[in-house]
């Protein structure tokens, strides 16, 4: 194992642990599906997301988008590395609607890690999950 990926394996445990805790906050009476996110920003620091649900269904906002917020508040600009956490087995992808998201935050190479917390992780890309993105230099 070289040194950067002995670093990328610490990172990923870090993120792992962080997407893990946060799933504790989440408000998901209705789904019963709390889900964490965390993720690196370009700033080097870690952000965190929960989903939070609302009666008014459509109110809900998905882990993403409360990660998203949360690092825009906290002072980073752009998505490095992001983890997912949610129950069950199979690994848990962003939504559609939270992939564009990312999109408005991160390069298409972002590295997504679905964790379902009873199984084993799904590494992929943003570009794997969203082909041909609408993005903001369509805009001019
Ligand atoms: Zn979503």
């Amino acid at each position: 194992m070289s040194s950067s990926r002995g670093v990328e394996a610490s990172l990923d445990q870090t993120l792992l642990a962080a997407a893990m805790e946060v799933r504790k906050h989440a408000h998901a009476p209705y789904s019963r599906y709390p889900t964490g996110v965390a993720l690196l920003a370009d700033d080097g620091k870690v952000y965190v997301g929960c989903n939070v649900e609302n009666a008014s269904y459509g109110l809900g906002n998905c882990a993403e988008a409360s990660a998203i917020a949360a690092m825009l508040a906290g002072g980073g600009r752009r998505v490095r590395r992001v983890y997912v956490a949610a129950p069950g087995a199979a690994p848990v992808t962003p939504c559609g609607g939270c992939r564009q998201r990312l999109r408005e935050f991160a390069d298409a190479d972002l590295v997504v890690v679905a964790h379902g917390i009873d199984g084993a992780p799904l590494i992929t890309t943003l570009e794997e999950l969203l082909p041909h993105a609408f993005g903001g230099e369509f805009l001019g």
